[in-house]
């Protein structure tokens, strides 16, 4: 680990990685329900284009971009458009939602589409077709892709910087991804070079992935300057801002994006879904997600449509087991808790964790003994102390304008670090939440 590039303070969770690390990704059985929230990205949820009875082929378009910031939705397998609904979403809300009646006849063999060759398209127009694709950051965030691909005029992109570091504990559907797949990510990677009209990247891998880089160094093209580089396995390395400082050396300013800085950050999964709608026409409709924990009976790494309900994927997964106590959408360290089990598998679901009771050991909340360990472990140097002082006070305004509450990436550093077991980053988001509706009028 000596020598290998990084990021000051962090924390080292147990990985438990091995469970699904070495399990192959395979296809997922498609379902007779699928749920579509027109909500699955940051930004203006998308509008219907569909109606109640109408026929969908898998890959249509069902719903359109509200705005620039806000993505496509397309069916994610052929059946009849049942209703446009408010369902559950994994978020706790309920949001509207498109419900697709799978036909159970339907081969879900895609019809063939016209695809601009990629060399053909003019640069610029690149990120209109990723658009149309509704591909959006698969890192967790959900940020519409063709956004990024447009960086503001006077902040120019020197590096493209690739994501695959996945530092959540239990995930390992990037892995899979660039063990399975490394030729659709250097694609995708080209595209995105062309898109930026630069002509450098970097892929950024936690070194307890070598067989990874091993095999994206054998397959990087040679005319691509690219290069494949371990990183130090520390939490949370995969965060935009950790992976620029740990490579580039460079700080992404308080409130900046990293193009201020010359960095565009894009997840190995999102290149790989690029590179699969120049290749086949298929927009973004499914990805690798890992379903693990030691609280599912077959855990593995699977292709799911989007829309899958979480009940469907845990019963194909062999049943929870007697033990199985919690259920999250995301890795330990920032999913999101799940208590509803018709909530669906949506574009930004990485994996699915299910815990036992020994792996999620509750512990009494106690007072803060102001051991200074949140200080030391946050990445982004904030005072998590100070921070939980202000939020239990309800002092929402000053967690903003004193202690930059804003600057915090909910990474759960602070929390995983506390003595007194005090959840931190739970108390920031729903202080974050609170300060939101505070500013609606
Ligand atoms: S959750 Fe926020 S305050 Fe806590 S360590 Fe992460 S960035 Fe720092
Ligand atoms: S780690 Fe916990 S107990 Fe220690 S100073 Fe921070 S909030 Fe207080």
């Amino acid at each position: 680990m000596k020598g290998l590039l990084s990021f000051k303070h962090g924390v080292h969770p147990p990985e438990n990685k091995d469970i699904t690390a070495g399990i192959a990704s395979r296809r997922f059985p498609f379902p007779d329900e699928i749920i579509l929230p027109l909500s699955q990205h940051i930004g203006t949820p998308a509008k219907a284009l569909v109606q109640p009875g109408d026929r969908v082929e898998r890959g249509d378009a069902i719903a359109e971009a509200a705005g620039y910031i806000s993505s496509a939705v397309h069916a994610t397998a052929s059946g009849t458009v049942k209703s446009i609904e408010l369902w559950p979403h994994p978020n706790g809300d309920m949001v509207p939602s498109i419900r697709i009646d799978v036909d159970p006849n339907s081969t879900q063999m895609q019809r063939p589409r016209i695809i601009p060759r990629w060399q053909d398209v003019k640069d610029e127009d690149l990120s209109k077709e990723i658009a149309k694709a509704g591909i959006v950051g698969l890192g967790g965030a959900a940020f519409p892709s063709h956004v990024k691909l447009t960086p503001p005029k006077d902040q120019p992109i020197e590096l493209l910087l690739i994501n695959g570091c996945e530092c959540e504990p239990y995930l390992t559907s990037d892995h899979r991804t660039m063990l399975e797949y490394p030729e659709r990510v250097y694609l995708g990677i080209r595209i995105a070079l062309k898109a930026l009209g630069i002509s450098r990247a970097v892929i950024g891998i936690e070194a307890n992935k070598m067989d990874a880089v091993e095999v994206m160094r054998k397959a990087a093209p040679d005319d691509l300057d690219v290069t494949v580089l371990p990183l130090q396995v520390k939490y949370p390395q995969g965060a935009e801002k950790m992976l620029i400082k740990a490579v580039m050396g460079r700080e992404v300013p308080s409130g900046a994006l990293p193009s201020a800085i010359g960095a565009m950050v894009q997840n190995v999964a999102t290149a790989a879904n690029v590179a699969t709608v120049f290749e086949t026409g298929q927009p973004l409709i499914e990805r690798i997600i890992t379903v693990t924990g030691r609280g599912i009976r077959k855990p593995g790494n699977w292709l799911i449509p989007f829309g899958t309900k979480l009940r469907d994927v845990v019963k194909h997964c062999g049943g929870l087991t007697e033990d199985a106590a919690e259920i999250i959408f995301g890795g330990p360290m920032m999913g999101l808790g799940q208590a509803n089990l018709d909530v669906p598998i949506l574009k930004a679901t990485g994996g699915i964790l299910i815990l036992s009771r020994d792996e999620c050991k509750r512990q009494d909340i106690l007072p803060c003994i102001r051991c200074g360990k949140c200080l030391d472990a946050c990445p982004v140097f904030l005072n998590p102390q100070l921070l939980g002082i202000l939020a239990k006070a309800e002092r929402y305004e000053e967690m903003a304008s004193e202690a930059h509450l804003s600057d915090c990436m909910l990474c759960g550093c602070c929390s995983y670090v506390c003595p007194s077991n005090i959840p931190l980053s739970q108390l920031f988001a729903a202080s974050r939440a609170q300060l939101r509706k505070l500013a609606t009028p």
